[in-house]
């Protein structure tokens, strides 16, 4: 029989990671990895620590921990220390980040940008060489064209879809760069599919090509933002780094910026420490915020991805429309190869070309009534924005004409309204132009 006689003060689980010889998926994890509610008054939900510091039990453990904070003990701190360096939230989200990735560890920051930026800065010195592909998010271009250039770091880009032989002769030409410059290759960096265009770069073959021309000391990072998590997770390709905008398809209802990097432990260290002196770490609000997102993520993006497809179909052989840069429907069989090898899903951004030019374009941007009109993506509502008008504005005209980007290319991120009233109003519009 049993009775109300309290039973003993609890103590925490051990993560729950399988049942039986069942792996559990990330989209189980995401409801409770990390986090026990034992610590915290039995609160189901993590509650946001809202603190500067954190109370050693004793002066030995404040030794122990900052042995770990500034690297005189590899592997990071093992307690709470500052909230500078991290705290309760952050720790929780990040492991839940990794799950995804299959990343050892990850980091999160104030922003995609702020990730980004100290990602590129923990790895160059003076007279080092960034190879990367092109075009990259604008702010990511012109941090390493505009920025590190003033500190003696110089670039090499390939195309997105650049071949094994192309990636060679970049990466040659990068490493005799480097070595007239007295520096090293720092990183390969690329981001997948590139934005407007779609293209997808080869990591396979971009990892080949690093291990054959540089070795595997040279670390290769990758911009996931338009299809991670869900549909591709490219450490799985090769890649050592995966960073994140977290404020698109991972935050997902346009109400946050964030941003994260993840990956093994040896790279993700050095990343750690300027971290950990630079400040950038995500706030505990919008880290409890993300992780309440995560919950829902591959909800979002799967109806997300149905409903552009959808669409697309749709959209696809209308009379007013000239074309769709969409990843589920690739003319190119090289990108459909690439596709094939890397993801999952074909996303639910995608670029619309209308027939005729800005005029055209305008009108139907004008005439929308569900999709709203602003740039960013992976939002639970329906976007749509001009890039040659808006996001891509001061990119050069012979840039732009070489990348793709036209005066009729409507880009366009699907949110998870129902599918048949984003085709009543893409109907309605196209009927307006
Ligand atoms: C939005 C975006 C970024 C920048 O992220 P922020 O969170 O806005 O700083 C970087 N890369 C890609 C591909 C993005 O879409």
């Amino acid at each position: 029989m049993t009775d109300d006689t309290a039973t003993p003060p609890r103590k925490p689980k051990a993560a729950l990671t399988q049942i039986g010889n069942r792996q559990l998926s990330p989209a189980t994890m995401m409801m409770g990895h990390g986090y026990d509610p034992v610590l915290s008054e039995g609160s189901l939900k993590a509650p946001i620590f809202l603190t500067s510091t954190f109370a050693f039990a004793n002066a030995a453990e404040g030794k122990h921990f900052f042995m770990g904070i500034t690297g005189k003990r590899p592997g990071g701190s093992e307690g709470l220390v500052y909230s500078r360096f991290n705290g309760p939230n952050q720790q929780i989200l990040e492991g839940r980040l990794s799950l995804w990735d299959g990343a050892e560890e990850s980091l999160v920051f104030s922003s995609g940008m702020t990730a980004i930026c100290v990602l590129f800065l923990a790895f160059c010195s003076q007279g080092d060489v960034i190879v990367h592909s092109g075009p990259l998010y604008a702010a990511s271009e012109g941090f390493v064209a505009k920025t590190l250039s003033r500190f003696g770091v110089t670039y090499v880009d390939f195309p997105a879809g650049a071949t094994r032989e192309e990636l060679d002769v970049a990466l040659t030409k990068a490493k005799a760069q480097a070595a007239a410059q007295g520096g090293k290759v720092a990183m390969v960096y690329l981001e997948s599919p590139a934005n407007p265009t779609n293209a997808l770069v080869d990591v396979e073959a971009v990892r080949d090509a690093r291990d054959a021309v540089l070795g595997a000391d040279y670390p290769i990072a990758i911009d996931n933002t338009f299809l991670g998590p869900l549909w591709q997770q490219p450490l799985k390709q090769g890649a050592d780094i995966v960073v994140y905008s977290l404020t698109k398809y991972v935050g997902g209802h346009s109400d946050l910026v964030a941003g994260s990097i993840g990956g093994a432990t040896k790279w993700m260290t050095p990343v750690r420490m300027l971290r950990n002196t630079m400040g950038g770490i995500l706030d505990p609000h919008t880290a409890w915020m993300l992780m309440r997102s995560l919950e829902t993520v591959e909800l979002r993006m799967s109806r997300a991805g149905e409903n552009a497809a959808k669409v697309c179909a749709y959209l696809k052989g209308h009379p007013k429309v000239e074309g769709l840069g969409y990843l589920g429907d690739i003319a190119d069989p090289r990108q459909q190869d690439i596709f094939d090898r890397h993801c999952t899903g074909a996303g639910s951004t995608f670029s619309l070309y209308i027939k005729g030019g800005e005029a055209e374009a305008f009108r139907f941007l004008d005439s929308l009534k569900i999709a709203k009109l602003a740039v960013s993506l992976g939002g639970t509502e329906t976007l749509a924005s001009l890039p040659a008008a808006m996001t891509h504005l001061s990119v050069p005209d012979e840039r732009k004409a070489a990348l793709g980007i036209t005066d009729n290319l409507v880009r366009i991120s699907i949110g998870i309204e129902d599918a048949d009233d984003l085709i009543a109003d893409f109907e309605q519009a196209l009927a307006a132009v």
